[in-house]
């Protein structure tokens, strides 16, 4: 049933409507995921070996094949704080492109870190306050994840140290200030808390570090202290099922708008935005043949996606993670300085990977300037200034809507506006004074990167 008013711009959920339980699309994969090795024996690992990083509600999850995961009320009530986010029709962007297609947006940005991270931050630290850990060690890259585990951490009562990529730490200040207003300690890495920090300096003084050299600082942390686990804020399964809470509440907010998605729009950096939107209706098309069109969008300076390999490879530059299967860059691979750190990133999910293999998502990479471009052109239609991140999503939106134009058809489009961006103004003072670079395909660096795959 359309809406009444066919002016209507946000579709919005009472607070009763936060979903009960997390979707687990491990349940309904057409194929078997391929499991995780151990980094030295090449062994699929089993969750004792998880047990030092990761509380064990969390790593029942990761490998729980159950289509719904109940959420604890405990999550359910913090998740009041900002949820269910509000979902927005795009009416003065469809004028503005004089397009037929119908464009939505599900709206992350109202959370109190300003993205979709809190959805997994929160369950995250309350998993491992509920078993007795004191303190959390992670990575941040824009400074995203680290905002949302501090802010986490501060509502459980858990210490955060959070290991901040150096080039990130040094363009964006405020984010290690909003970390530490939440009380967590932040350094740039490479740092010189760990062993692994201390040997990157030592080669390379001036690195402006990358993820995944701050995955292998924190796991390091969390390995060799007692009151410490890990906490990951992508990639992981449990991540991505916890970020369901996003397309549950977009499938019944699409209702309330009387229609369906055609194509459906996230950017990718490990994944986890892209599936918390898209796994739901991913979901649909395999249980209820529905057909959504889902494109996944990532950076045309890290493109694992649309041009890495489907292989076995490490999560961090350090080679201490499990072995997953994903496309990847290369663990070597450290993406340039783009102004969206969230999808600075050499591998990506293996759920997303799976999916991309074997063609139930597609994918496409776009360059920065072209990105910023479409996040412009969005925040003057529709007041609301992007993080760079999904920029990405929203310039493959604007493409699909003016493909629609062309066509003479109404489509309707759906993307994840998974991020505000009121600690990246420098960014945008870069793309306006004309300033802001392209990188192309490192291609020479990721053939570099790629011929140090394990051999598995
Ligand atoms: C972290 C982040 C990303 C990238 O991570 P995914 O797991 O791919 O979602 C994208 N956008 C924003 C706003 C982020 O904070």
């Amino acid at each position: 049933m359309a809406p009444s008013d066919p002016r209507q711009t946000k579709f919005i959920l009472d607070e009763s409507r936060i979903p009960r339980a997390w979707y687990n699309i491990a349940a309904d994969l057409p194929v078997p995921p391929a499991p995780p090795l151990h980094p030295g024996t090449h062994q699929p690992i089993g969750p004792a070996d998880l047990a030092p990083l990761f509380p064990m509600g969390l790593i029942g999850q990761e490998v729980s094949t159950e289509r719904e995961i109940e959420i604890p009320e405990p999550v359910r009530d913090a998740y009041r704080l900002y949820r269910p986010s509000p979902l927005y029709r795009a009416h003065r962007l469809e004028r503005a492109l004089d397009t037929p297609a119908h464009i939505y947006y599900k709206y992350e940005g109202v959370s109190p870190a300003g993205s979709h991270k809190p959805n997994t931050a929160i369950p995250q630290a309350f998993y491992n306050q509920q078993e007795g850990v004191k303190r959390l060690a992670t990575e941040t890259g824009a400074g995203q994840w680290g905002s949302a585990l501090a802010f986490a951490g501060a509502l459980f009562g858990l210490e955060v140290k959070v290991y901040m990529v150096r080039a990130s730490y040094d363009q964006k200040p405020y984010r290690r200030i909003l970390m530490e207003t939440y009380g967590a300690e932040v350094v740039a890495s490479p740092s010189l808390s760990t062993n692994y920090g201390r040997s990157v300096l030592s080669a390379t003084p001036d690195s402006p570090g990358s993820l995944g050299m701050a995955i292998s600082e924190a796991v390091e942390d969390a390995a060799t202290r007692d009151d410490t686990k890990y906490a990951l804020g992508s990639v992981l399964n449990h991540v991505l099922t916890h970020q369901t809470v996003i397309g549950q509440e977009a499938i019944e907010q699409m209702g309330m708008a009387g229609e369906s998605p055609d194509i459906i729009i996230g950017c990718t950096g490990g994944g986890s935005n892209f599936a918390g939107l898209t796994f739901p209706f991913l979901g649909r098309n395999f249980r209820d043949g529905a057909s959504h069109r889902i494109i996944a969008v990532e950076p045309e300076a890290a493109p694992s996606l649309t041009r890495g390999v489907y292989a076995y490879d490490f999560g961090d530059t350090g080679k201490m993670t499990p072995l997953v299967k994903m496309y990847t860059l290369g663990s070597d691979f450290i993406p340039e300085p783009i102004h969206a750190g969230g999808l600075r990133y050499h591998g990506m999910a293996p759920m997303v990977s799976l999916l991309k293999e074997h063609g139930y998502i597609e994918a496409r990479s776009v360059h920065q300037r072209s990105s910023f471009e479409a996040g412009v052109q969005f925040a003057r239609a529709e007041g609301i200034l992007p993080a760079p991140e999904p920029n990405h999503a929203i310039r493959v939106a604007i493409d699909e809507a003016l493909a629609a134009r062309e066509a003479g058809e109404s489509k309707v489009i759906l993307f994840n506006l998974c991020g505000h961006g009121h600690f990246d103004l420098s960014a945008y003072e870069r793309y306006l004074s004309g300033s802001l670079e392209d990188f192309g395909y490192p291609e020479d660096r990721v053939k570099e990167a790629l011929a140090s795959l394990p051999a598995v």
